[in-house]
């Protein structure tokens, strides 16, 4: 099979051809899903003892299956978190494949790691933490999450021989992403949620400790603290929060999965002020870096906790410890053992552009939130729900109902002009739906805010 690959010289030039012209699009297709029933119909039986081979394969990829996706990057796609990767990064990612490498240990990655710990030092560097931090590339936010509250849990029952026999507790807030309780799930860790959406101040956090008997008190190992929360991009009160997991002896974890990109911007750096005594931070390039899927970070103050909680025993992995094979491994250091180099894209685009570039990127979707928000304003029907935080804009339709928001997502979709999806916001005791932008391209123009915002009326 492999060595008839070669006979695939045509086929190369056609999957370089659509690599290029994809990259190069300025304006790609929206994209929608169809049911599956739907494209089975359109594309029949794809494996099949003899194969289909690769043209029809590609074909069918072409003409239905491509089309059945939402492009990430198209600027008026302004839900949930979206990503706009830089074309140095998109390229660079093909190179990652093509170059065949296993991200695993030094031994054998030790060119792309290093790519890898350059870029790292870069956004280590962005956070203020002190000498000796230092982190990893991960699939995403999720895992980041993952290997620090394990790191921290590990590191919280090497402490004392009581905590290996009690099951340990984070605090977070409402506001926090849903992978920090699902990966406590994994961790079997329980989570004490302190009842706010909006920014969590040290006040309150610490009342939620004091109120807690000393059963449970004693459980608590770690906080975990957002910066820029994934609906409504707020900032807790990082330099507060920092000072009571100090006194309270608690792993203090940052989860700025969505919100670490604006640690390069000067214009709300000053928000993010506390987050240089953070025991870990997650970063998640492939938000708001421009890095392509997938690309997470988890950054410790003390990696060696991490290689502690992490690192992989097995005869057969003994020689990437020997001498002979030094250097930094970055499976010591988080969940995955084979791993892509995918901090690789990232290096290159950096190379390319240099961080200026990445600091204007960043700026633009700050400042594409605030227009948004001044719009808003001018407009009768529709009115902010709250001030812009980083790039999210929550807002109202005047008069609409929950199904009139779905509605207009749906029909929007549909036609190929947006995607934008509703969430809710807690007023008083009281769920609103509303209507949301997350504003990451920095192609995305006024006219198209304008656009979205006139479909509403
Ligand atoms: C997106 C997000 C996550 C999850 O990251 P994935 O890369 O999707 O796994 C975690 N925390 C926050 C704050 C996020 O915005």
């Amino acid at each position: 099979m492999h060595k008839i690959d070669i006979d695939l010289v045509e086929m190369t030039m056609d999957v370089m051809k659509y690599a290029i012209n994809r990259i190069s699009e300025t304006n790609p297709k929206i994209g929608k899903p169809l049911k599956e029933e739907d494209l089975k119909a359109l594309v029949g039986e794809t494996i099949t003892t003899e194969g289909i081979g690769g043209e029809v394969a590609f074909n069918l990829w072409k003409d239905h299956l491509m089309k059945a996706n939402v492009s990430i990057d198209h600027p008026r796609h302004l839900a949930f978190v979206p990503a706009s990767p830089t074309r140095a990064a998109i390229m660079f990612d093909l190179v990652t494949s093509a170059s065949s490498i296993h991200g695993a240990y030094w031994m054998e990655g030790a060119g792309g790691i290093f790519c890898e710990n350059e870029a790292m030092r870069w956004i280590v560097s962005l956070t203020g933490l002190p000498d000796g931090a230092f982190g990893v590339f991960t699939s995403g936010g999720t895992a980041a999450n993952l290997s620090a509250i394990v790191t921290a849990r590990e590191y919280w029952r090497s402490l004392n021989n009581q905590n290996k026999f009690e099951k340990g507790i984070i605090i977070t807030s409402v506001g926090s992403h849903s992978s920090i309780k699902a990966m406590a799930k994994v961790a079997d860790i329980d989570v004490l949620l302190v009842d706010i959406e909006d920014r969590l101040e040290a006040t309150i956090l610490k009342e939620s400790i004091d109120l807690l008997p000393e059963t449970q008190r004693k459980r608590v190992f770690a906080v975990v603290a957002t910066a820029g929360t994934t609906n409504a991009g707020i900032v807790d009160d990082l330099k507060g929060i920092s000072e009571i997991c100090k006194k309270e002896h608690l792993w203090f974890h940052v989860d700025a999965a969505y919100g670490g990109g604006a640690l390069v911007a000067d214009s709300v750096r000053h928000l993010f002020n506390g987050i240089e005594k953070a025991d870990s931070i997650t970063i998640d390039p492939h938000k708001w870096m421009f890095s392509p899927y997938d690309c997470g970070a988890i950054i410790y103050k003390n990696p060696e906790l991490a290689k502690n909680a992490h690192s992989q025993e097995g005869s057969y992995l003994d020689i990437f410890k020997d001498e002979g094979a030094h250097g930094f491994n970055p499976s010591d250091y988080q969940i995955q053992l084979t791993r892509r180099v995918r901090g690789l894209p990232l290096w290159f685009s950096l190379a390319t552009h240099g961080t200026n570039r990445y600091k204007i990127a960043v700026e633009r979707g700050i400042e594409l939130a605030k227009l948004a928000g001044e719009m808003i304003n001018e407009m009768p029907h529709v009115e902010l729900v709250r001030e812009p935080s980083l790039s999210c804009v929550l807002y109202r339709r005047i008069g609409w109902k929950p199904k009139d928001y779905t509605h207009w997502t749906y029909e929007n979709h549909t036609k190929g002009v947006a995607l934008v999806t509703p969430t809710k916001w807690k007023t008083g005791d009281n769920f609103e739906t509303v209507s949301r932008f997350c504003f990451i391209n920095p192609d995305t123009t006024e006219d198209d805010i304008r656009l979205i915002l006139n479909s509403m009326n």
